[in-house]
């Protein structure tokens, strides 16, 4: 199928547009909104589409459909209310674990503890949780819900919040859960400055003193990226299928919506490259996207 766009899911981000190798994608002109009142991205020539479903991968709003894909999550996705940052990479995760759903065919067993900010918009059944409780809240509904498949989202949207990461880790035995620790940072020194342990070490330190059975990280800014957290999170949730020790997949990005204008569709492209090379120079190079163990 060429690729779909839907008009007023989109926010305008501009992440399918680099992603198209034909360059098939562009924004409206700034008079030109949809119902969210931003630019949204339309395709140029249909005839030249490839099907490729670069753009459907991604999408950060679950705005495309390139039907490319077999088994594709995109009907999981909650059209209303979406994201609640535009262009937010929390959006492209809402994708994966949709699609993972479907490949592994447990959009009924899928149950995910994530923040009261409801980034993850999936129609699956969904608790919030509140920063001091949530592990415990999860754990704790594993241990009454042994069949369902629970999925930790932890958003570390605050980087000083990285280093519960040691507390909430060290709390972890051989609990049977997935968990998707997202590291969104931001380009500003004063919170730079306050950047503790944080995730960067903790990988490799769980991987020697845990009796966990997966930990991964990867990044989400360009498809392979996409791709290869994509196996992570259905290895995760195979092994949690499996009855496995815990899982940790961490997911790395640029929080482009904290430091760009807004809406985000009216940010400047040249701005959003300069936050991706900030990015790749500072933080990337701490932080190594790979397996770190897989037992
Ligand atoms: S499916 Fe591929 S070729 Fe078609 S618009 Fe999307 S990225 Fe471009
Ligand atoms: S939300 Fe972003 S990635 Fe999705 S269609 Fe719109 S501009 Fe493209």
């Amino acid at each position: 199928m060429i690729a779909h766009i839907e008009k007023d899911q989109c926010t305008g981000c501009g992440n399918c547009l680099a992603a198209c190798p034909g360059g098939l994608l562009s924004l409206t002109g700034a008079e030109d909104v949809n119902r969210r009142g931003v630019r949204y991205a339309v395709l140029s020539d249909p005839s030249s589409c490839v099907e490729c479903g670069q753009c459907e991968l991604m999408c950060t709003a679950g705005a495309i459909r390139s039907g490319k894909e077999e088994g594709s999550g995109y009907a999981l996705i909650r059209k209303e209310g979406i994201p609640p940052h535009g262009g937010c990479y929390l959006g492209t995760l809402t994708k994966v674990l949709a699609d993972a759903a479907v490949h592994l065919g447990i959009e009924k067993d899928m149950v995910i503890f994530e923040k009261e900010a409801s980034n993850i918009n999936l129609d699956v059944e969904t608790h919030s949780y509140n920063d001091d409780s949530f592990y415990a809240d999860g754990l704790a509904y594993k241990v009454e819900h042994p069949e369902k498949l629970v999925i930790l989202i932890c958003a570390s949207s605050k980087a000083r919040s990285t280093a519960q990461f040691v507390e909430r880790y060290a709390a972890l035995r051989d609990e049977t859960v997935t968990i998707v620790n997202t590291l969104n940072w931001f380009e500003t020194t004063e919170i730079l400055e306050g950047i503790t342990a944080g995730g960067c070490h903790n990988l490799e330190e769980l991987a020697r003193t845990s009796s966990a059975s997966f930990l991964a990280r990867a990044g989400v800014r360009t498809p392979g990226e996409v791709r290869e957290l994509a196996r992570f999170v259905e290895k995760a949730l195979h092994n949690q299928m499996a009855g496995k020790p815990f899982s940790v997949v961490e997911m790395l990005f640029p929080c482009l919506y904290r430091v760009g204008d807004r809406p985000q569709s009216l940010m400047p492209f040249e701005q959003v490259d300069r936050i991706n090379a900030w990015f790749d120079a500072c933080v990337a190079p701490d932080y190594e996207y790979k397996v770190y163990l897989d037992r």
